[in-house]
């Protein structure tokens, strides 16, 4: 078995790693590297490996960082097949599609600016068509436990990741007398969160590739994060401002609707809380969640079983089209706004922003990461004033952090997580290198690597 490193090394996106084995190339992830400008360049870049040499893809989760990049490596030749959850090909296709039309609105922009100034326009990395080719290579589907054959002596068994809905560790063994195996953990999540089950432990392995996002971190508790978001929306509304709340669509929107719901039922909240999530892609994601119960934990179940929707709250509305987000912008006050994009990049939350965030009564409810750069990290780091849509906007909304939401696993799960499997060999991806070094002086009775962008290891 060879693995080779071609996305996510002492970085925390863009993860894309290679297995050899049993005369099978096998990719595992094609995800987009995120963050500032200078990264698009990046993700255009040569792959490290022919495209077309590859002969199955396995998909760990959904997000951009994991898959963005399949339809660029449709485009460049790739035609084996992908394999994942049921759950995480609905969700990719939604993920996929909003990328290629993010790419192609981007071209066109950049298009009308380089005609200006003369130079050559920037290609989109990929279009519609290409998410489309790419869903047309999704195959067969894994079920968590069930292996699947991926050639002569060689299988691999999805066991769930707890990250976000469908998400997988990829547990891979050839043999034929010999046993090898190596697991891929994927994104982990944090335990004892509501809906996901919290991530299972596969069969030991002789290596692990392992995600090491807050290796040097721990997470708050969770309930006085709830308490602290209910708290935040009721003191608004009593004031009559709005509450805005940036959402990531996946998973993070429908965590944020699930303890709503939990809030309205138990008296934390108004019963009639108007709630809107104006978000296309929220939306989209929630309708799959709905469609997925195989994946919740015993308490969502539970509720489904019930009859009773996870995410539903009486006063709930899904705002799809353009024209219903306008609208939005005429409420006075006493309304809860989910919209994307998390980090306040783009999207429907930046309108939101221009016409509350200047308004003392209102407040901004921050429930995710913040990456260096982003408009959101600008706005908690305590900007007075800040730029929207070429107006300036003064900042007087009451600003709220709050830290208790993640959907990855803290240092000290992370640690149980690898304890339990013991394995002889591991290779840290997916985190930045400072948490990467504090995670491996933490570990024992192992050999362990920092692989850097193109380095092989042969286990
Ligand atoms: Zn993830």
């Amino acid at each position: 078995m060879n693995i080779s490193f071609h996305g996510a090394d002492r970085d925390v996106t863009g993860s894309c790693h290679l297995l050899e084995a049993k005369g099978k190339r096998i990719l595992i992830d094609c995800g987009m590297y995120q963050g500032g400008r200078e990264l698009d360049e990046e993700n255009a870049e040569d792959f490290g490996f022919d495209p077309a040499s590859i002969d199955t893809l396995l998909l760990t989760h959904a997000h951009l960082d994991h898959c963005g990049r399949i339809p660029l490596l449709v485009k460049r030749g790739f035609n084996g097949e992908i394999i994942t959850t049921a759950a995480t090909r609905e969700l990719a296709r939604v993920v996929m599609l909003d990328s290629a039309h993010l790419q192609e609105e981007e071209a066109e922009r950049d298009a009308r600016y380089a005609h200006r100034r003369g130079r050559e326009p920037r290609q989109a990395l990929y279009g519609t068509l290409d998410a489309l080719n790419a869903l047309d290579q999704f195959g067969r589907t894994a079920v968590y436990g069930q292996p699947i054959e991926l050639g002569p002596n060689l299988g691999a068994t999805f066991h769930d990741a707890g990250h976000i809905l469908g998400s997988a560790s990829i547990r891979i063994e050839e043999g034929d007398g010999k046993r090898r195996s190596v697991i891929f953990s994927g994104d982990l999540g944090n335990s004892g969160r509501p809906i996901l089950r919290d991530p299972q432990i596969p069969p030991q392995a002789d290596a692990v590739v392992m995600e090491t996002t807050y290796g040097d971190r721990l997470h708050k508790q969770i309930t006085p994060s709830v308490e602290e978001l209910y708290e935040a929306i009721t003191e608004t509304l009593r004031r009559g401002g709005n509450v805005i709340i940036p959402t990531f669509a996946l998973e993070r929107a429908q965590e944020i609707l699930y303890y709503l719901r939990d809030g309205v039922e138990t008296g934390h909240l108004a019963r009639n809380l108007p709630v809107f999530l104006d978000s296309p892609m929220a939306i989209s994601a929630t309708e799959i969640f709905r469609r997925h119960p195989e994946c919740y934990d015993a308490e969502a179940c539970a509720l489904f079983e019930h009859g009773r929707d996870p995410f539903a709250l009486p006063g709930l509305r899904f705002t799809r089209e353009t024209a219903d987000s306008i609208a939005l912008n005429r409420l006075a006050g006493g309304a809860v706004i989910m919209a994307g994009s998390g980090m306040c990049t783009g999207g429907r939350v930046r309108h939101h922003l221009r016409h509350n965030l200047w308004r003392k009564d209102s407040s901004v409810i921050f429930v995710g990461y913040a990456a260096p750069g982003t408009l959101a990290r600008i706005l908690i780091d305590g900007a007075q004033r800040i730029k929207l849509f070429g107006d300036e906007i003064p900042v007087r909304a009451r600003l709220h952090t709050i830290n208790g939401f993640s959907a990855h696993a803290d240092r000290d799960e992370l640690l149980a997580w690898h304890g339990a499997l013991k394995p002889a060999r591991t290779i840290l991806v997916h985190g930045d290198e400072k948490a990467m070094r504090s995670f491996a002086e933490r570990l024992h009775d192992t050999e362990v690597s920092m692989p850097d962008k193109g380095d092989e290891i042969s286990l």
